[in-house]
């Protein structure tokens, strides 16, 4: 496929219409919730259960998914930021996997190009430690539990105790 990795990615997910954006419910960290409300976003898009995270429609699909796009995408949750990454908190150690082309088909793409994995993984990292810092123990606990199927362990990165709620 021709052009950057940004302009693959674009078509990529252009033609997979948002398999990550289904059954999402990403969690979101006060600062978010903050940026949300300044930035007018109702908090009807909001629930708690067991962690503070976005709603979906009936069908699934995130309530921020709007014909195939975010409608937050400049201030979208860490762990949309972070995709195709997603992660896990152990032993005050930052677990991140990486998803199966099953699921994200713009997994090989990204594999395939050093320096835009070499990008991804970064943002991932920086963006997921901003969030587990500021979640409250209980919730990181809930969303630890949370079933993340087809993703190989990539990095174990120890997080430096008293710098998150994570058990
Ligand atoms: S699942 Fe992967 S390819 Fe599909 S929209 Fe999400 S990041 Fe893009
Ligand atoms: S906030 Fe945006 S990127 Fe994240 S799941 Fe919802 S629609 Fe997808």
């Amino acid at each position: 496929m021709p052009g950057s990795f940004e302009e693959t990615a674009e078509a990529i997910c252009a033609g997979c219409g948002g398999k990550c954006c289904h059954e999402a419910h990403p969690p979101l960290s006060p600062a978010r919730i903050e940026e949300f409300r300044a930035r007018g976003v109702p908090p009807s898009v909001i629930e708690f259960v067991g962690y503070t995270r976005m709603k979906s429609h009936d069908n699934g699909m995130c309530i921020m998914c709007s014909g195939g796009k975010c409608r937050v995408h400049a201030f979208k949750p860490e762990t949309c930021v972070a995709g195709p990454f997603t992660f896990e908190v152990q032993d005050h150690t930052l677990r991140l996997f990486l998803k199966h082309e099953t699921i994200c088909p713009l997994v090989p793409y990204l594999k395939a190009d050093a320096d835009a994995y070499a990008t991804q993984f970064r943002m991932a990292v920086k963006s997921l430690m901003v969030l587990v810092r500021s979640l409250p123990a209980q919730e990181l606990d809930v969303i630890n539990r949370i079933p993340e199927p087809e993703t190989e362990l990539v990095a174990e990165i120890p997080i430096p105790p008293g710098e998150s709620g994570a058990p």
